[in-house]
C-alpha cells in the first residue's frame, strides 16, 4: 500500500476528516474543530495539553491516534546572524533538516518533504545517497511546529526548500499546504509560502489547478538544456521549453510571479553568454530571478564564482532587463549547504559505531 493509499496520521487530517473520525468515535462534530485548533492553532504536541476535551476521548485517541511529533537531535545556531539549523527525528527515527533565518520582512523556515532525494542533481547533497522516503504532511508540518515550540518565535513564511523534491511527493505536499494556510491552523498567507522544485513538469500544472496561490520557484540553473543535462537528470525528462510552458500556466492560473533559482558554478554556468539565455527565459514570463552562490559540497568538487563575478553576471541580467536578487549567506558560520548536516550526522554516528 503506499503512502496516498493509507489514512493520514491525525496530524494530516483535515477538518473534515476530522468530523468523520469524531462521527467513528460517537463525539460531537464539533470537537474535530476543537482539536484542529489544538494540534494546529497551537501546536500541542500532547493529547494532554487539550484541556477542554473530554478526558475519556483524549485517552482513546491517544491508544488510536498517536501525534507525530519530531523530536530535536540537532540545533546549531549562527552567531552571526540568528540563522538555526534544526536536525530533528521522526518517529521511525528519519532524520531531517530545517532552517530558521530571519529577515526583515519577517522570520522564514525552509523545511524538508522528503528524507534524501532521488533527483540526483550533481551540486546538491541531498540526493548523494538517494531517497529514504518521502515526508507526510504532518511530518512536514512538525518541523515548524517544533521550531515554534524550540524558539519561542514567530513565523510568517515558509519556503519548501530543504531536503527532497517537493513535486515528488506531491499528495502529502498538497495535504501540507492546505493544513499550514488553514484559518483555523497556523494561517499562514499562501502567498508567504514558497514551493521549489527542480520542474516536473505533470505536476507543476497540477499544482496550477489547486485554487492554491502559493509561490512557485522553478530551480533552473542553467539556460540550455545541453547544460542543465550535465547537472540536472531532470532535464532528460523536460526540455526547458516545456517548463517555460508549465510556468507560465502557473503564472496565468494564480497570478504569482515566477522565481527562477539559479546556482553560480564556477566554468560552469556562470558566463556572460549565461547571463544572456537566461535573461531571455525570465523575461518573458516577468520572472523574478535568484542568484545562489554554489554552497560547495565536499563530495562534490564544484566551486562558486567570486563575489566580482556574482555581481557582473546580475549587472548583464539587469541590463537585459530583469528582476534579480543575489540570495543572502545566511549562517554562514553554521555553514552547510542542503542535507550537509543530516549527511555529517550521519557519518558521524557510522564512526561512532565502527570505532
Ligand atoms: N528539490 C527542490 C527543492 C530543494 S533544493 C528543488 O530542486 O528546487 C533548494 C534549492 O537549493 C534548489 O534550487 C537547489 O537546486 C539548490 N541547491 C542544492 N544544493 C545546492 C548547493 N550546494 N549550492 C547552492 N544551491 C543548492
Amino acid at each position: 500500500m503506499s503512502i496516498e493509499e493509507m489514512s493520514p496520521d491525525i496530524k494530516s487530517m483535515s477538518i473534515e476528516e476530522l468530523r468523520h473520525l469524531m462521527e467513528d468515535k460517537g463525539a460531537p462534530a464539533f470537537r474535530a474543530k476543537q482539536l484542529f485548533s489544538w494540534i494546529h492553532g497551537r501546536q500541542a504536541c500532547s493529547y494532554a495539553e487539550m484541556s477542554d476535551l473530554p478526558a475519556k476521548l483524549r485517552e482513546e485517541l491517544a491508544a488510536s491516534h498517536p501525534l507525530v511529533t519530531a523530536k530535536l537531535v540537532d540545533r546549531q545556531i549562527s552567531r552571526l546572524d540568528g540563522t538555526q539549523k534544526f536536525l530533528f527525528e521522526m518517529p521511525d527515527g528519519c532524520l531531517v533538516e530545517s532552517v530558521f533565518m530571519r529577515y526583515r520582512f519577517g522570520n522564514s523556515v525552509c523545511i524538508s518533504s522528503q528524507v534524501g532525494c532521488r533527483m540526483g542533481c550533481s551540486f546538491c547533497a541531498s540526493t548523494l545517497h538517494g531517497l529514504v522516503r518521502s515526508l507526510s504532511a504532518s511530518e512536514m508540518l512538525e518541523q515548524i511546529y517544533a521550531i515554534l515550540r524550540t524558539t519561542g518565535e514567530s513565523v510568517s513564511h515558509v519556503v519548501v526548500m530543504g531536503m527532497g523534491e517537493p513535486l515528488d511527493n506531491y499528495e502529502n505536499l498538497i495535504r501540507f499546504l492546505r493544513l499550514v494556510t488553514c484559518p483555523e491552523g497556523m494561517h499562514l498567507s499562501q502567498r508567504s509560502v514558497t514551493v521549489s522544485t527542480c520542474g516536473i513538469v505533470p505536476n507543476m500544472y497540477r499544482l496550477a489547478r489547486e485554487g492554491l496561490r502559493i509561490t512557485l520557484a522553478l530551480s533552473l540553473h542553467a539556460a540550455t538544456d545541453t547544460r542543465r543535462r550535465q547537472i540536472m537528470p531532470i532535464a532528460n525528462r523536460y526540455p526547458i521549453r516545456e517548463l517555460m510552458e508549465a510556468c507560465r500556466a502557473y503564472f496565468d492560473a494564480t497570478g504569482r510571479q515566477i522565481t527562477f533559482e539559479y546556482s553560480l558554478i564556477r566554468d560552469v554556468n556562470d558566463s556572460a553568454a549565461d547571463a544572456r539565455g537566461l535573461a531571455k527565459l525570465a523575461r518573458p514570463l516577468q520572472a523574478h530571478i535568484n542568484l545562489i552562490p554554489v554552497n560547495p559540497v565536499r563530495e562534490r568538487g564544484f566551486s562558486h564564482p567570486d563575489n566580482a563575478h556574482v555581481r557582473a553576471f546580475k549587472k548583464e541580467l539587469e541590463n537585459h532587463g530583469v528582476n534579480v536578487s543575489i540570495r543572502r549567506a545566511l549562517g554562514t558560520d553554521i555553514e552547510g549547504a542542503c542535507g550537509q548536516l543530516r549527511n555529517r550526522y550521519v557519518d558521524a554516528k557510522r564512526q561512532q559505531t565502527t570505532q
